[in-house]
């Protein structure tokens, strides 16, 4: 080795100076120097160590902390710093760029299904065919879990944007195949645009999650750009939610109760519960405040709290009317609280305390959620089902079921969903939907409830198909506690 003693050869960063191998290459190296001029013929006695691995290692560092391992994209870190440059450079001129935010649907399920590896090897390949799609220039990055960034800097017009995320979307759709399995997935993707001027590379971020949440919203397999009625209604989603968490423990959330009865329309069978929000100035519906709920987590509380009241409910009918002719109370449940993986214990739990006859109590649950993890659903129905409460498949006929998962399924009953009761007392209607229904429910042995009933001639109808119970405004609208239990109060024989 020698050291450079060509004035004119470049240096190494500072206080190193390069070394040359024989063959002239250069090399970091550190000097120190022993002795200068102690001996008239020798200039200079020192000591050169070699720092090329360790410029490497610095190098790996570096490379490590800004890139994730799987995929060798750049991660979180390394993109929000490339999109505040890319922002940077629009400054001055009347450029904007796109940013894509991708996630992939159904990669949770897939993950696991199928496990970790096989999750891996899925987010390689999507890594892959989203580089396929991309124009040189534009940076792709693994945001975290199954979410990516697609950087483009360079925008000529906005509807470039548009046909990568068409093309995007497309690619992501095929099928992927992993050891010998067919996997089917599709992106949800976000695009948000802007420029220095008006954004941060945070708030673009910001803007491309929030649309990438609307394209999943809408259906996933799609995508969506940013507008600021997004943002308006992300804002009034996080006023709801607050508000919500306010209300439960206030006790704005009330149960009301609409009646079920027989096909006779005569006698009281049931009740289902559903909530209200007396809200001083808003009529929020339920619908509106169990999706946000169902986002923010909320659900949970919501859900135990409605539990409980459905449970009170039933203790308080069975003191006011014999065991014969007590309705059962029928309580809405979000599939979202099956997630919780005590929830046939919580359930169990407050059927214990509130002292309630868990053969009275219905968990309804709408058909398309039960059906979008039915194989895990089965597990904890089944737990359900070992607490004594009842299951009732909501919104029948909405969904797609599959009719070997449900019969896995401990259901007692069915309900057929308004859609379908509104349209067959009008003339000329066929009525083959309902017909098929309630036939193949009595053929998988479950009870068939049709609510949305307004008309006779619906009744007469669903009298005539062999339908068990029904419910809707023909025979009683969602009654206040006080009401529905005054209503009990005059059925029961003095
Ligand atoms: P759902 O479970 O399908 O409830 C039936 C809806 O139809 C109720 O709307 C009810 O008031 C309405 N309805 C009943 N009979 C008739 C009728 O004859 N005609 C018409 N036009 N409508 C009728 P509501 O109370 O607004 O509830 C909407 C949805 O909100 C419910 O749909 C249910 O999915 C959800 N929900 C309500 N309360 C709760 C709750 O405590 N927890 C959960 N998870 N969801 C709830
Ligand atoms: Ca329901
Ligand atoms: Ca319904």
């Amino acid at each position: 080795f020698l050291a450079s003693e060509e004035p004119d050869r470049p240096m190494g960063r500072r206080n190193e100076i390069c070394g040359y191998t024989k063959y002239g290459e250069e090399f970091p190296a550190k000097v120190s120097i022993a002795k200068i001029n102690a001996v008239p013929e020798i200039l200079l006695v020192a000591s050169i160590i070699d720092l090329t691995e360790k410029r490497h290692m610095e190098e790996e560092l570096t490379w490590k902390a800004n890139h994730d391992s799987l995929t060798n994209l750049p991660n979180r870190r390394l993109i929000i710093e490339r999109i505040g440059s890319a922002l940077k450079r629009t400054l001055g001129t009347q450029r904007e760029i796109a940013l894509l935010f991708i996630d992939l649907d159904s990669f949770k399920m897939i993950n696991d299904a199928y496990g970790h590896e096989q999750g891996d090897q899925l987010l390689v390949e999507a890594a892959e065919r989203i580089v396929n799609t991309m124009r040189p220039g534009d940076i792709l990055a693994r945001f975290g879990g199954d979410e990516f960034i697609l950087l483009c800097g360079q925008l000529r017009h906005q509807y470039e944007a548009i046909q990568i995320a068409n093309n995007l979307v497309s690619a992501l759709r095929e099928k992927i195949n992993i050891r010998g399995v067919d996997h089917y997935t599709s992106g949800s993707i976000g695009i948000a645009f802007g420029s220095g001027a008006t954004h941060t590379a945070e708030e673009l971020l910001k803007d491309a999650d929030l649309a990438m949440y609307e394209a999943k919203a809408k259906g996933r397999d799609n995508w969506k750009i940013f507008t600021s009625d997004l943002q308006a209604n992300a804002r009034t989603q996080i006023e709801i939610a607050n508000g919500l968490r306010t209300a439960l423990r206030n006790g704005d959330i009330r149960a009301h109760f609409q009646p079920i009865f027989d096909i006779s329309g005569q006698r009281l069978v049931g009740a289902e519960l559903l909530s209200r929000w007396q809200h001083e100035s808003k009529n929020i519906p339920p619908d509106l405040f169990v999706a946000i709920a169902e986002k923010n987590g909320i659900i949970h509380e919501l859900g135990y709290f409605t539990l409980r009241q459905g449970c009170l409910a039933q203790v308080k009918s069975s003191n006011i009317l014999a065991a014969g002719a007590q309705p059962y109370i029928a309580i809405n449940i979000s599939v979202k609280q099956l997630d919780d993986p005590g929830f046939a214990e919580a359930l169990r739990d407050i059927v214990a305390e509130t002292g309630a006859d868990p053969q009275h109590i219905v968990l309804e649950i709408t058909e398309s959620s039960l059906m979008l993890n039915a194989e895990k659903n089965i597990e904890t129905l089944t737990k359900i089902h070992k607490t004594g409460v009842r299951i009732a498949v909501d919104d029948f006929g909405t969904g797609y079921s599959s009719l070997s998962y449900l019969s896995k399924m401990p259901v007692s009953k069915i309900k057929i969903d308004k859609s379908f009761v509104t349209p067959i007392g009008a003339k000329h209607q066929p009525r083959t939907i309902v017909s098929a229904i309630i036939m193949m429910a009595k053929a998988m042995d479950f009870g068939v409830v049709a609510e949305g009933v307004e008309t006779q001639e619906q009744l007469a109808i669903l009298s005539e198909l062999g339908c068990d119970h029904v419910q809707g405004y023909l025979f009683a609208r969602p009654l206040t506690a006080t009401q529905f239990f005054t209503l009990l109060t005059e059925i029961a024989p003095r």
